[in-house]
């Protein structure tokens, strides 16, 4: 990739992953000209290792803001999706086929998450679902599981992330968004109107700064001192053969989904807070077949595919949207943790909202990143 040469301009965004680039594309297409700087691949890291589930469970009332912001982010998704396809060029395959989730009731910590997702249906008045004593007929003569307790929400979706930010780059470029790589060298400058952004081969100018580098937003938070408690949580995942031919996503004992890709699964994931190490290794492996084989004992075991990401976990779980310094025009889109996909259109729409200063179709102040655990 060729840099452009340095100009100005009215956003800056540090980050190409799914909140960089719904963040730029929906800046772009209100006249805003934007540049998305990124010392890696475009989309290379959490936002493609996703597994691009959408499961909103049938909420009907909303116990947090956390969970009112991403039922309604879901439920935006296909408006979204159609806006996307036509601006970009490139439809996003999105499936609605429905979520099995499937408790084997011969084991106690599966039971007990069992009660647990039941106490929150109930919280939330979810009833679009149905429960059977049954597997579900896409693992009937490939499970030996007997005892087990099949929750049914047939209408739940999935999106295919990597088609997604295929897309969102397409629509980005089509917008006039420009694309930089390359890390910043050293702190920002302001003088409240420009910040100067300096780069090894040149310095951006521009009026506003958009902080959306997932796990990695802590280490350009620390160049301009301030202090960033997030935690990386490395998730692997492998890709095996596809045994059935139907839509629906499976969750087992609510530590292990299966969602189809193409001609495979994808099989996911592990939760290892703290890992900054990336690369699929010996605890992906044990987690992921350990729990293929209780589930799927007859199932093709091969893995066409495995890979890693680090997802942004803040202190108390909710995301940092918000301003960094309203005064110098640096705001932060990150820590959605394992909802990222989920919420990038709502969040994309509510951070332009809050960078042209007009009122966010949410309230963003649950996720101000100065809150009590946040930045410092
Ligand atoms: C295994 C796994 C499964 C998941 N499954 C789902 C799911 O089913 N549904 C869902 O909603 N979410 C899921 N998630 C969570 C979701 O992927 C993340 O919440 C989301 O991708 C975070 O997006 P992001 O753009 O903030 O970060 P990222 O995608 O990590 O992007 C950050 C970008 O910042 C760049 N960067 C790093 N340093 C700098 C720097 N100094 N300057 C500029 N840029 C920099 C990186 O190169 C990268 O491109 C999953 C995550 C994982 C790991």
């Amino acid at each position: 990739m060729t840099n452009p040469a340095p100009s100005h301009f009215d956003l800056s965004i540090a980050g190409a992953g799914v909140m960089g680039l719904a963040c730029a594309y929906e800046a772009s297409r209100h006249g805003r000209k934007v540049l998305v700087f990124d010392p890696g691949e475009t989309a290379a890291q959490a936002s493609s290792a996703a597994a691009g589930i959408l499961v909103a469970r049938d909420a009907q009332v909303f116990f947090s803001p956390f969970r009112e912001f991403y039922v309604r982010s879901i439920r935006a998704y296909p408006e979204w999706l159609g806006r996307l396809t036509e601006a970009g060029g490139t439809a996003v395959p999105y499936h609605r086929g429905g979520d099995f989730m499937v408790f084997d009731l011969t084991d106690a910590a599966s039971v007990k998450r069992l009660e647990e997702k039941k106490r929150q249906f109930e919280r939330e008045k979810a009833t679009a679902f149905t429960v059977s004593h049954e597997l579900p007929p896409i693992l009937r003569g490939h499970s030996r599981l007997e005892k087990v307790a099949t929750l049914h929400f047939p209408d739940e979706a999935y999106v295919q992330n990597r088609d997604l930010l295929t897309a969102l780059r397409k629509a980005c470029e089509k917008a006039g968004v420009e694309f930089r790589r390359g890390a910043t060298a050293s702190p920002w400058t302001s003088n409240g109107e420009v910040t100067r952004i300096p780069f090894s081969d040149g310095e951006v100018t521009t009026r506003q700064v958009l902080i959306a580098a997932g796990a990695w937003s802590v280490n350009l938070l620390a160049a301009q001192g301030i202090s960033a408690p997030m935690t990386p949580v490395k998730g692997q995942m492998i890709r095996i053969p596809r045994f059935h031919d139907g839509e629906a996503m499976i969750h087992f004992n609510d530590d292990m989904y299966l969602v189809p890709r193409g001609d495979s699964l994808i099989v996911g994931a592990t939760s290892e807070p703290g890992v900054w190490q990336e690369g699929f290794d010996a605890t992906g492996e044990a987690y992921l077949t350990e729990r293929l084989g209780r589930l799927l004992p007859d199932a093709p075991r091969k893995q066409l595919e495995n890979w890693t990401g680090i997802r942004p976990r803040t202190r108390d779980r909710l995301p940092w949207m918000g301003w960094v310094d309203a005064q110098r025009g640096w705001a932060i889109c990150t820590g959605h943790y394992k909802s990222g996909i989920s919420m990038a259109p709502l969040a994309s729409e509510c951070m332009h909202r809050l960078l042209v200063r007009e009122k966010p179709a949410v309230d963003l102040a649950p996720f101000d990143p100065w809150r009590k655990q946040g930045l410092s």
